[in-house]
């Protein structure tokens, strides 16, 4: 759980935030929606405390795991190198991290790749190997930013499958920060969208529907999708 309380933000003359109150339930997808520029990134790096903030941040999250649009793997280590290099730590058992690491390549379909380097993989591809590292980090939070960014709509429905996949096994607590709707809509439990400047919670929804049957443009969304584009657009 972490719990933001009369958070206000501000760089020079921008203000980002003003006495901003949201609350992150445990083992839930929460999705934060908004334009570019409304705060997005700045609250992800305010709930994992990389960057300080007026107010007050509760949490009794035990670390947090970041993905990034564009991928951070080490470009000098294959795959399984890449999710070897944070396992290390934590288990010291070579052979139970092998089986560990086959088992999260085999959720993201990329067993076959184990052995390939970075700059060999085509982008969606690295992405699943960043997801797969990130649930190979022992974090109970997970924070992505605009993690399916810039991606066609099919290999963003896979990517969005390879992480349900990663994330049915270990619940953790997952915050993720989009400027798209659809995206919000397969995945999240819960979608607050931000609105105005200093950034306000103009919506705040559960889409309830089983998530492991949601398909880009699923029609039983119709009316949550059009609520949420009207409090988009009429706030932003
Ligand atoms: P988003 O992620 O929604 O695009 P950001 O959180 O990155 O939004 O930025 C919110 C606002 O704060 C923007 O106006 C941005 O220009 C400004 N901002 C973000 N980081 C900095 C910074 N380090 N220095 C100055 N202004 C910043």
């Amino acid at each position: 759980m972490i719990e933001l309380k009369e958070i206000s933000k501000r760089y020079g003359d921008t203000v980002v935030f003003d006495r901003f109150s949201m609350t992150v339930e445990s083992g839930k997808i929460l999705a934060v929606v908004g334009n570019s520029g409304s705060g997005k990134t700045t609250l992800l790096n305010i709930l994992c405390g990389l960057i300080e903030a007026d107010g007050k941040v509760f949490s009794d999250e035990t670390g947090f795991s970041y993905i990034f649009q564009n991928t951070t793997l080490v470009p000098s280590l294959t795959v399984k190198g890449n999710l070897d290099l944070v396992l290390k730590h934590k288990i010291p058992d070579r052979v139970t991290r092998e089986k560990l690491i086959g088992e999260m390549l085999q959720s993201v379909e990329l067993e076959a790749l184990a052995d390939r380097y970075p700059l060999t993989l085509s982008g969606g591809q690295a992405q699943r190997v960043s997801m797969a590292r990130a649930f190979a980090y022992p974090a109970s939070a997970i924070l992505m930013d605009e993690p399916f960014k810039g991606l066609d709509l099919r290999l963003k429905a896979k990517l969005i499958a390879s992480f349900h996949a990663l994330w049915e096994k270990e619940r953790r607590t997952v915050v993720f920060v989009t400027h798209e709707i659809e995206e919000a809509l397969l995945l999240a439990d819960r979608i607050v969208v931000l609105g105005g400047a200093p950034a306000r919670i103009i919506g705040d929804f559960e889409p309830g529907v089983d998530r492991a049957s949601r398909i880009a443009g699923d029609p039983r969304f119709s009316q949550l999708r059009a609520e949420i584009y009207d409090r988009f657009y009429r706030e932003n």
